[in-house]
């Protein structure tokens, strides 16, 4: 015991004897707290430190500060001077976000690709219609992932799978897009082929697609180099007619996205979508990046009608003038030679081997579009109400009413949220104030505006709103 009371002792003197004193006011560090250590065994107290600091600061910015003085002080010269002052500072480091260990597994496994027809029965269960459209896709992503994930592309270069889709606003290109993307877990970037401008110009220069895609890959250069990007809006890049002007905005695009669709390095900035001084840039190389483009080609129709009256006029197979301007499928016709003659560049249309063509939505396709979906509309509504303890029901007829509404406004399936929430406002808003409500029937007349809903109450027959 005596001998441990003595050992303690000895090492308090010994802590005693090597106590710091700060170099220039003297104080024990047991006073002025703990001390800011220089090399030769020098101490500074952070009180003395500060006003060492204030007063070079004022001298500073009286302009009497003399560097020459602070190197006459015992090694400050060997401090960071900016890192004291500014300590909020720090320089500038690449933060790569570290995967995120994800605890969902996604539906399509890319390293293990499934065939074609599991591709599209699993899109079956988002996209209504558009078979011809779910089929192409399915193949081409099929034969894209397959060759990414065994990394054949050396000795048979197989051309890309690149792929450009032709539809009607609305018809769901990109929600097909989207879909894809969501199965397989893979990034995507949108892009809107109008805000692009070749670079140098105001707007956004080519590759800001490419950093689009990196931001979507969590900055991960690996993922980012298996995504997708989606051009959207296409048509608009097409060569202007009749200009005499620079054409920045068209056919300069479609040329600066040739070496983009075929592969190549481009250095991107990390974390923003503009090079400068400032920000850290990567190389992602576009050679496994699935580019898809889509867009409406407006008057590709005509085009279209054009050629085959024209081959239709001559000879044997002469045929009557009008026979195709009802054709409602006259754009699933479409060749190369006609989206040449739309604007496309033909090294662009080389680029994208794979073509299709999207069905403009029908009012049975609309309705279909509302209930059968996984996450249809209507089951979304539904699932608010349940919350309630309230049932939704839609009678067939008001679908129809809304599928109706909707195609008035020509802007396809993009009509239906609209509608269908303008008449679920004053639904959502009544039926929390009577918790007797047990069911509510949307009903022709209600959507028509000649009937109200029905309205069944908890336990009771169901009664009509007027
Ligand atoms: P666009 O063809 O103009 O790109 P979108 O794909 O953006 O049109 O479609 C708008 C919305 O309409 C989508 O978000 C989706 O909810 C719905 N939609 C469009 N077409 C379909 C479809 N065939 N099946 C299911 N939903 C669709």
């Amino acid at each position: 015991m005596a001998d441990n009371y003595n050992d303690d002792e000895v090492i308090d003197q010994e802590e005693k004897k090597q106590e710091k004193f700060c170099f220039l006011c003297r104080r024990p560090e047991s006073k002025a707290g703990p001390m800011i250590e220089l090399p030769n065994n020098i101490h500074i107290c952070t009180d003395c430190m500060q006003k060492s600091f204030n007063s070079m600061n004022q001298q500073f910015n009286d302009g009497k500060f003399n560097y020459a003085d602070l190197m006459n002080m015992p090694n400050v010269s060997m401090i960071d001077l900016s890192s004291f002052q500014n300590p909020g500072q720090q320089p500038k480091k690449i933060h790569k976000k570290k995967k995120e260990e994800k605890a969902e597994k996604p539906v399509l496994d890319l390293k293990n690709i499934p065939a074609p027809h599991k591709i599209k029965e699993t899109l079956d269960q988002y996209v209504i219609g558009q078979e011809k459209a779910k089929k192409v896709m399915s193949v081409a992503v099929y034969n894209h992932y397959k060759r990414v994930a065994t990394d054949t592309m050396d000795e048979i270069e197989i051309e890309k799978s690149n792929m450009l889709m032709i539809g009607p606003t609305g018809c769901g290109k990109t929600y097909l897009v989207k879909t894809l993307a969501k199965l397989l877990d893979v990034p995507l970037a949108i892009a809107d082929a109008t805000s692009l401008t070749e670079a140098g110009y105001i707007g956004d220069d080519i590759e800001s697609v490419v950093s689009k895609l990196l931001a979507a890959a969590d900055n991960d250069v690996e993922r980012a180099e298996h995504g997708i990007i989606f051009i959207d809006e296409i048509d608009k890049i097409a060569k202007k007619k009749n200009t005499n002007q620079r054409d920045v905005s068209g056919e300069a695009v479609q040329q600066g996205m040739l070496k983009l669709l075929e592969g190549s390095e481009v250095e991107v900035p990390v974390g923003a979508n503009s090079k400068n001084a400032m920000v850290p840039l990567v190389t992602v190389n576009t050679r496994n990046i699935l580019f898809i483009c889509g867009g409406a080609f407006p008057d590709l129709e005509n085009i279209i009608k054009e050629r085959l009256n024209k081959q239709a006029s001559i000879g044997f197979y002469a045929d009557l003038k009008d026979k195709y301007d009802h054709d409602p499928h006259l754009l699933q016709k479409v060749t190369v030679e006609d989206i040449r003659s739309f604007g496309m560049i033909p090294e662009f249309i080389g680029r994208l081997p794979i073509i299709f063509t999207l069905d403009g939505l029908s009012e049975d396709m609309l309705v279909k579009i509302l209930k059968e979906p996984k996450n249809a509309i209507l089951k979304q509504y539904q699932k608010l109400l349940a919350l309630d303890e309230v049932k939704l029901e839609f009678e067939e007829g008001a679908l129809h009413a809304i599928a109706a509404k909707a195609l008035e406004k020509d802007t396809g399936a993009r009509a239906l949220r609209a509608i269908l929430e303008e008449y679920m406002l004053d639904i959502m808003y009544e039926i929390p104030k009577d918790d007797n409500i047990g069911e509510v029937v949307i009903t022709r007349e209600y959507i028509e505006g000649n009937g109200g809903p029905k309205i069944q109450l908890r336990g009771q027959e169901r009664i009509e709103k007027r």
